[in-house]
């Protein structure tokens, strides 16, 4: 590729993930997306868990017995000039550590939220991990053919709980029974729902804001309140900033129906204009790389084991941050100063894996591993050693207490843990008094992975015994002194030997708090 082509094709990448809380739409909009990319033909083949099919992205036995899919996958296709990255983030309240650091893989956002339900708490936490990065973070708000809330009230609630500003692209007319369209803002339209085979789905809008030429609306009631609504919303509602949104202070919200496909054609086509193009990213010691940059680089921000148990092969993600990505190609793992020749590597699509002959910044890759690889780990191939970022440590929620079965199998158990610890399936803690395990876990569906893997992969049988939910808070190691540990509270060191207490509840935590005021206590993401 010239250094033109290689901006050119670089230029024309979105690479974006959807967040939602559990069945607010997320996968239908995806199938819709996808057939709006000519992916696939029909919907309902993304996610087999109500057909009773297994797609093909449901690797692991653990996947086909919940029938549902434990890991992000990536999908791309081509629209409107744009070629675009989705990635997929778990909705399933088991969500994982993967979630999130999918989300650190991603130029922009998409926030699916159902109408009827506002901010839900998944919803909230993925938010929060969008924010902290800074992306572009995009609103559909879901299912108005369905009864809902006011929509003037859904932006309060999104304004005041996420703490971002809200700026409608477009509002709808009715909603449930009685929706009868989206009054688009911007493209100064309204587009109608479900038109009939002789109407016309779009009426223009004059200068005014109103219908111009014969309106149907006119004598209805939904029309008039939508019309008093947005007046509303054009004086004390925030004004469109590009730079805003584009700093993730600002999020443009769209409604719509992702079942009945209303929309979400509107929607996707503003998401390709407006969303961003793979960005720079900074390197530990604050250097810029630059996605047109020619050399090769990219960062590992999730590790899939597994995926064919009979080759016990693993792939490495990777999102490619610059230059060109192509079979065969030479490069160095800087954690290990390793060089070698990347051969094997895999476009991720819905439901197919094809091998990849290029691939630049902002696509991601999928590389068979056979060990060589962590989550968080540089690759690059220019003379120049990059280390990017480190990715975030994310703060469990759910613990476990963790032993070997079978005592005369101690290797194979530390063996495993170390190694599952490694790839960041799971957080791994050691009490002070005793040195006993503590696994820790934002999803409870962690511990089962964990524990199908330990025993299929490193036959070791392991027991695990909650200790239920707690609160962890990490400690300055110069103020530990053993004798905070209480009966409310576990101490416990991470990987990195840090001292943190696990709480039993936020009254534990308040008792800590008020006991030693001089400790400061922190959470991580
Ligand atoms: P996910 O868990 O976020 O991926 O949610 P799904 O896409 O699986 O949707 C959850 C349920 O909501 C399914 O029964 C969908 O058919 C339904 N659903 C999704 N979008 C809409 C919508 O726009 N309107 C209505 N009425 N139902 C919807």
């Amino acid at each position: 590729m010239t250094p033109t082509e290689l901006t050119t094709a670089v230029q024309r990448r979105r690479t974006f993930a959807i967040i939602s809380h559990p069945d607010a739409g997320k996968t239908t909009i995806t199938e819709q997306l996808l057939l709006f990319g000519g992916v696939i033909r029909q919907a309902g083949t993304v996610k087999g868990k109500k057909s009773g099919q297994f797609a093909k992205s449901d690797w692991m036995e653990i996947e086909k017995q919940r029938g549902i899919s434990v890991t992000s996958s990536v999908m791309q296709f081509d629209y409107a000039g744009k070629r675009i990255n989705i990635l997929d983030t778990p909705g399933h309240e088991d969500f994982s550590e993967d979630t999130y650091r999918t989300l650190m893989a991603v130029d922009a956002a998409v926030m699916v939220i159902d109408s009827a339900k506002g901010i839900e708490p998944q919803t909230k936490k993925l938010f929060k991990v969008c924010k902290m990065r800074g992306i572009p973070i995009f609103t559909f708000m879901n299912k108005l053919d369905r009864d809902g809330r006011e929509p003037l009230d859904l932006i309060a609630e999104l304004e005041e709980l996420l703490d971002i500003e809200g700026c409608a692209m477009n509002w709808p007319i009715g909603m449930g029974k009685d929706l009868r369209g989206l009054y688009d803002i911007t493209k100064k339209r309204i587009e109608l729902y479900r038109p009939t085979d002789v109407e016309e789905p779009y009426l223009a809008l004059d200068e005014a804001g109103r219908i111009a030429g014969d309106n149907p609306l006119k004598e209805d009631s939904v029309y008039t309140q939508a019309l008093d609504d947005i007046e509303l919303i054009g004086e004390a509602g925030n004004a469109y900033d590009p730079a805003k949104i584009a700093t993730g202070d600002q999020t443009p919200i769209f409604f719509g129906s992702a079942l009945t496909n209303f929309g979400v054609k509107t929607f996707l086509e503003s998401f390709v204009d407006m969303a961003p193009q793979p960005e720079a990213h900074l390197t530990q010691e604050a250097t810029e790389i630059t996605p047109t940059s020619p050399d090769f680089s990219g960062f590992i921000f999730k590790i899939q084991a597994n995926m064919n148990p009979a080759h016990r092969d693993r792939i490495a993600f990777v999102r490619i941050c610059s230059g060109e990505f192509q079979r065969g190609i030479d490069i160095t793992l800087t954690r290990t100063g390793k060089k070698m020749r990347l051969n094997n590597s895999t476009e991720f699509m819905a439901d197919t894996r094809e091998q990849v002959t290029s691939a630049v910044a902002g696509d991601i890759v999928g590389l068979y591993d056979t060990g060589n690889f962590q989550i968080g780990d540089t690759i690059y191939a220019g003379k120049e050693a990059i280390s990017f970022e480190k990715l975030p440590q994310f703060t469990p929620e759910l613990f476990m207490r963790v032993t070997a079965k079978n005592v005369m199998k101690q290797k194979s158990f530390h063996k495993g843990i170390q190694q599952l610890v490694q790839e960041g399936a799971i957080q791994l803690y050691k009490t002070y008094t005793t040195g006993d395990y503590i696994l820790g876990a934002v999803g409870q569906l962690q511990f089962e992975v964990f524990q199908y893997r330990m025993q299929h992969e490193y036959n070791s049988e392991v027991i695990m015994e909650p200790i239920g939910s707690r609160t962890a808070r990490w400690i300055n190691p110069d103020q530990l002194d053993e004798k905070m540990s209480s009966s409310r509270n576990l101490l416990v060191k991470d990987i990195n030997d840090a001292p943190l207490f696990l709480f039993e509840n936020k009254f534990a935590e308040r008792w800590f708090a008020d006991k030693y005021p001089e400790v400061e206590l922190t959470a991580k993401l």
